[in-house]
């Protein structure tokens, strides 16, 4: 069955004239779904007992279920949601001092088999669907009561492996008549799929996008991230500074340190040298080390040296704190996909 929160505003108007109704009635639903943030079509008041059947009948309202939800010693909360089809999925709200903001998640499973991320133990299943991204918001904010004010793409999967879905699931996300959510708020994260940034940049779409860079050569990236193969650095840069030019937007590139391998200060020297004149920002992530994995976390000493050798020679960088590693909730960390066991 179809679900009624996979529409952006403009599609559900055509559904709607499709089963012969006024198109301001998807603007009475949208009030419903995402302000009343109601979980039944019989709770849409002021819709007709029979266009409320109709839509009963035609799509459902696919409400998740939280099967589990855990909380950090930092306030951080990561949910396992019930997808209603035998798969889970896991979200995290993390509380920082500007807002609530969302990691969620745009698939089930991951392709992108980066060999430092948890996501890459579990096989891939599918994509989500636009409403899917966006119910995780509704269910994080029915759960807590609270407003979320920022978005990032950074749960399970490749968001630009997700492209159309994830686009519209912002559409919905940033309409005045959706959760109102700014576009600024919203962020994007990406291994690095060249065709589907240049396809991002023609958007129109003020959000920030961030790319997952973690090196500054071509052997030392591929070794990492698989999909270096297929679009190697020069190729990724050259995509960035596209959506730069098309965009005016600030990239952020992000940057786990990993013991012994992309942590030194020539690793710096050469991310200098890589976006030197560029508009953006280097987001460094320590590491966090998986089951099995062969990368470990670099010391806090040279963690800073690297920020510092950045700063110094004009690329923005800051360290991103580490939030929910108690409770595997921290970046990399996300895999569970199953219900089925
Ligand atoms: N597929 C997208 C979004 C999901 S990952 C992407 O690759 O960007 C979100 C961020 O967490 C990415 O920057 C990713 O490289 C990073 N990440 C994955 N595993 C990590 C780990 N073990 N430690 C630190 N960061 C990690």
């Amino acid at each position: 069955m179809k679900k009624i929160k996979d529409y952006p505003l403009e599609e559900l108007k055509e559904e709607l004239k499709s089963l012969g109704e006024k198109p301001f009635r998807a603007e009475q639903i949208y009030r419903w779904l995402y302000e009343e943030k109601v979980k039944s079509f019989d709770e849409m008041t002021n819709l007709s007992l029979s266009l409320r059947e109709k839509l009963k009948q035609e799509y459902t309202m696919s409400n998740f279920n939280i099967i589990q939800k855990q909380e950090s010693a930092d306030g951080t909360k990561k949910y396992l949601f019930d997808v209603l089809d035998g798969n889970a999925i896991e979200t995290v709200l993390m509380e920082y001092h500007h807002g609530k903001t969302i990691c969620v998640s745009s698939q089930i499973g991951c392709k992108m088999g980066c060999k430092f991320c948890a996501s890459t133990g579990i096989a891939f299943v599918r994509s989500l669907s636009a409403g899917e991204i966006v119910e995780q918001i509704l269910a994080v904010e029915q759960d807590t009561g609270s407003r979320i004010s920022n978005i990032v793409f950074m749960g399970i999967g490749e968001p630009l492996d997700n492209y159309d879905n994830v686009i519209k699931a912002i559409h919905i996300l940033n309409h005045p008549k959706g959760l109102n959510i700014g576009a600024r708020h919203i962020s994007i994260s990406t291994s690095g799929l060249v065709p589907k940034i240049y396809d991002l940049a023609k958007e129109k779409i003020p959000c920030t996008l961030s790319i997952s860079l973690h090196a500054t050569s071509n052997e030392k990236r591929s070794n990492m991230m698989p999909v270096n193969n297929v679009y190697p650095i020069e190729e990724l840069i050259k995509a960035c500074k596209d959506y730069i030019a098309s965009t005016n937007r600030r990239i952020s590139f992000e940057y786990a340190l990993a013991k012994d391998n992309n942590d030194n200060l020539e690793d710096a020297k050469e991310l200098v040298k890589l976006l030197k004149g560029m508009l953006c920002h280097v987001n460094l992530i320590p590491i966090n080390k998986i089951e099995d994995g062969k990368f470990t976390k670099s010391t806090n000493e040279n963690i800073m040296k690297f920020r510092d050798y950045l700063n110094d020679h004009g690329i923005v960088a800051t360290i991103r704190r580490e939030l929910g590693s108690d409770i595997d909730a921290a970046c990399g960390q996300l895999r569970r996909k199953s219900l089925k066991k």
